[in-house]
């Protein structure tokens, strides 16, 4: 099983998730986002600390929750 990166919208924590994963296994909310909302996948996120934003359009990813754009 191979696993990919997802962000959970609602407390933005990424985690490596399997494909099929629906939850988030922090918060238990349903809205997983496996990539940014311009569309770049989430694969850099995993190892960095702290504030990150997405390398393409710029959106910052963590932080306080990202619920709104
Ligand atoms: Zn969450
Ligand atoms: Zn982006």
């Amino acid at each position: 099983m191979t696993s990919i990166t997802k962000r959970c919208a609602v407390c933005g924590r990424f985690r490596a998730y399997h494909a099929d994963d629906l939850h988030c296994i922090v918060c238990g909310n349903d809205e997983l986002e496996t990539a940014c909302s311009c569309g770049r996948a989430f694969d850099y996120a995993l190892a960095e600390e702290g504030d990150i934003h997405c390398p393409r359009c710029g959106r910052a990813l963590r932080g306080l929750p990202a619920i709104i754009q």
